[in-house]
């Protein structure tokens, strides 16, 4: 057997640059890591705002600590930059301000890549596994020679844990990041990992998150983990939560595929933060992998129909598309509003191919979710068929992949529901994201639409146009 693979988990408590700073150059000393060249750090930024999405990023404070590291430690630099595209429509640059990163950047002195304002460009993937021959990607990533992958310790309602492979998903720009996912998503981290590998991982696991990816629940698991194997760091973390590594799919298949071991017999766990006494400490650390039928089970005015899904690997549920998108919108719309869910109009969520009578409510609206889902029956004594429109992955291309403009998506969505003069709605999409799961529930269950919330309004919006305006001339320079 050759040489393990080491992970260390190290103590600490409390959101201080300058100690995170510390326990991170050690880590970098034990692992004998010297990042040179381009060195680019991709933080989780998936969603950010000091009041309503307070635990789901990488802190400024652990951001700041690894950069001021990576200086000392560094040799033969050319470039420190950060990089990132948040959750998509949302403009990065809104979320980075929000996070309070500005400010650190600004102290180091780093270049910012935003990427949905760059260019992104083809990457031929080697592997027969992988769902396409190629992918696309922006070019710091591509350029990049030394990446420092800072993941947030989260749990994920679709993928029960994002880490360090899962944080790959915010290298693609809005267009692309929607292909395939949908029940391929886990196949789609995997073949993600061959664009390229870390050189080094800290993931901020002082206040984790729990149950859900955009409105997590903080968890004090007080501890920052390193490595710089993907597949390694993500087992260890995996095992720090009592989760069998296996139960993570796109960490197995990424295992398969060569990117590195889960097994604890191939691994060193290291540091001053025993993995026994980590599993003891998180013995109730909750976690969200439930059907949205059960999940929404008790909810007064919101039901889900569930039927059945296209690909064979999955014919049961969809991981990876709409039903996580409705509840990532349900507790988003609760940040806002915390009574939404007895507050909103009655809603039918249906979702797949599904069969027999909707045994609607009085006054119960319906939205048909997502490209896959069909279904015939009478509403209101009319004759209604919603068919598939569902193409598989080899069916999507994706140098035609659609934009997935946030102004298009409110304004086509807002015209569609306000030209509906029907109880029910097609909401088209594989997969329906977000938000467009905002703007159909709020028209439908007549809720205010968070695009319009004040807290949000301007600063998106702001945030929006200088994004268009960047992506504009950095595509016109090339
Ligand atoms: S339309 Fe939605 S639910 Fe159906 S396969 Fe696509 S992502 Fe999954």
């Amino acid at each position: 057997m050759g040489e393990k693979h080491k992970v260390l988990i190290m103590k600490c408590d409390t959101y201080d640059a300058d100690k995170i700073a510390g326990i991170v150059k050690y880590g970098m000393d034990q692992l004998n890591v010297i990042p040179s060249g381009n060195i680019l750090l991709k933080p989780n930024v998936v969603i950010a705002h000091k009041e309503l999405f307070p635990h789901a990023f990488t802190r400024k404070e652990f951001l700041d600590g690894v950069i001021s590291a990576t200086k000392e430690k560094a040799k033969n630099v050319k470039e420190i930059s950060i990089g990132e595209r948040s959750g998509i429509t949302i403009p990065t640059r809104f979320n980075f301000k929000h996070a309070g990163y500005p400010e650190v950047i600004k102290k180091h002195r780093v270049k910012t890549y935003y990427f949905d304002e760059e260019r992104h460009v083809p990457f031929k993937l080697k592997k027969e596994v992988n769902l396409r021959d190629s992918m696309f990607f922006p070019k710091p990533i591509v350029d990049c020679d030394f990446l420092i992958n800072l993941p947030k310790f989260k749990a994920h309602p679709w993928c029960r844990l994002t880490l360090s492979l899962k944080n790959f998903i915010g290298i693609q720009d809005d267009k692309h990041r929607l292909v395939d996912h949908n029940s391929f998503l886990e196949h789609k981290i995997a073949d993600l990992q061959e664009v390229i590998q870390p050189g080094f991982i800290a993931i901020d696991a002082i206040t984790a998150g729990q149950k859900m990816m955009l409105t997590p629940t903080p968890f004090d698991m007080g501890a920052i983990v390193m490595g710089i194997n993907s597949c390694a760091v993500d087992s260890v973390c995996a095992h720090m939560v009592n989760v069998d590594p296996k139960d993570i799919i796109h960490l197995k298949f990424a295992s398969e595929r060569g990117f590195g071991p889960m097994n604890l017999d191939q691994i060193e766990v290291m540091g001053d933060f025993p993995l026994d006494e980590m599993q003891k400490k998180t013995k109730n650390f909750e976690f969200c992998m439930e059907h949205i039928d059960n999940y929404f089970d008790k909810s007064p005015n919101l039901n889900c129909t569930i039927g059945t899904f296209p690909e064979k690997h999955s014919s049961d549920y969809c991981w990876g598309g709409c039903p996580g998108s409705l509840q990532e919108t349900m507790h988003i719309f609760k940040a806002f509003y915390p009574e939404i869910e007895k507050e909103m109009g009655k809603v039918r969520y249906v979702v797949g191919k599904v069969e027999g009578p909707l045994n609607l409510e009085k006054g119960e609206k319906v939205i048909f979710a997502g490209d896959c889902t069909s279904w015939k029956g009478e509403i209101d004594g009319e004759h209604v068929k919603i068919e598939s429109s569902y193409k598989t992955t080899s069916e999507v291309d994706e140098k035609k992949a659609k934009s997935n403009d946030m102004q298009m998506k409110i304004i086509s969505a807002s015209v569609h529901a306000l030209f509906n003069k029907k109880r029910y709605i097609h909401m088209k999409g594989c997969p329906t994201s977000v938000a467009q799961n905002v703007n159909y529930l709020s028209s439908m269950a007549k809720i205010p639409n968070l695009n319009f919330d004040y807290r949000l309004v301007f600063g998106v919006n702001a945030g929006y146009y200088k994004m268009r305006f960047k992506r504009f001339f950095n595509h016109l320079l090339g």
